[in-house]
């Protein structure tokens, strides 16, 4: 199994070994801005099992009050990294799931801050739907 991944110049390449779960969809505000898009999706991976095969040293940190460090190539601002208090506890990473260069068996299974999600965007499959952090305050039930 090869899960190869790489920002859009290319220069920034790397490796992962295995997934952690869950994997949601985020519609958070933050991950709008970084991504430039209607949400995110995040795989979270233990640092151990991600290797960097090239550029690392490109990536530029963005730290936000909330504490989450958020890190994208300087070269082509291409988003590739999350990480929170819990990631940094967990010693764990999420990573852009669309920087993988094969499509990966992954399925996200709910989408998360939903509250923010913007009215040019319909979420219309049958995924749960939370309006912040999954919480049960899932608001299908
Ligand atoms: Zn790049
Ligand atoms: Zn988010």
């Amino acid at each position: 199994m090869k899960n190869s991944g790489s920002c859009l110049c290319k220069k920034v390449t790397f490796e992962a070994t295995a997934f952690q779960g869950p994997v949601g969809h985020c519609h958070c505000t933050m991950c709008q801005k970084f991504h430039g898009a209607a949400f995110s999706t995040f795989v979270e991976i233990k640092l151990a099992d991600l290797h960097w095969l090239s550029g690392h040293e490109l990536l530029q940190r963005y730290r936000a009050d909330n504490d989450t460090v958020r890190s994208f190539c300087q070269c082509c601002g291409s988003s590739i990294l999350f990480e929170s208090k819990y990631n940094r506890v967990e010693k764990t990473i999420e990573v852009a799931l669309a920087a993988f260069d094969q499509h990966q068996h992954v399925v996200p299974d709910a989408h998360i801050y939903t509250e923010s999600n913007p009215p040019w965007y319909e979420i219309n499959d049958n995924l749960p739907q939370y309006h912040q952090y999954r919480s049960g305050d899932d608001v299908n039930n």
